[in-house]
């Protein structure tokens, strides 16, 4: 599979988690998708992030979780959407350590989550 066939595949992975996410009674906004490579440096520099982060790849998004209406902040509130995107064959970022990243879906790559 080359990298355009798997950030398609991911692409619609996002969508069918989307759809999933409204069909469950979720509302979800958009975050950020594709990365500068630049910037997945500064944000490993600032201690935030990894320089080789899938973003720079097209394989991750991160999104925003509202519940009646209510932002979610805790990657706990995302645990069912996040079974649900692993289901789909994706990471999910609530499973991270030691920090876990619960708005962040992505499809591992070489070896990267
Ligand atoms: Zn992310």
């Amino acid at each position: 599979m080359t990298l355009s066939n798997k950030q398609q595949q991911f692409s619609l992975m996002v969508a069918r988690l989307i759809l999933h996410a409204d069909r469950q009674g979720y509302g979800l906004t958009l975050g950020e998708a594709w990365r500068p490579p630049e910037q997945a440096l500064r944000n490993q520099r600032a201690g935030n992030g990894i320089a080789n982060s899938l973003h720079t790849l097209r394989l991750a998004i991160d999104l925003n979780l509202f519940i009646a209406g209510e932002y979610q902040s805790r990657s706990e509130a995302w645990a069912p959407l996040g079974a649900y995107w692993e289901s789909l064959g994706g990471s999910w970022g609530g499973r991270f350590k030691p920090r876990a990243d619960g708005n962040h879906f992505s499809l591992e790559h070489q070896g990267i989550r």
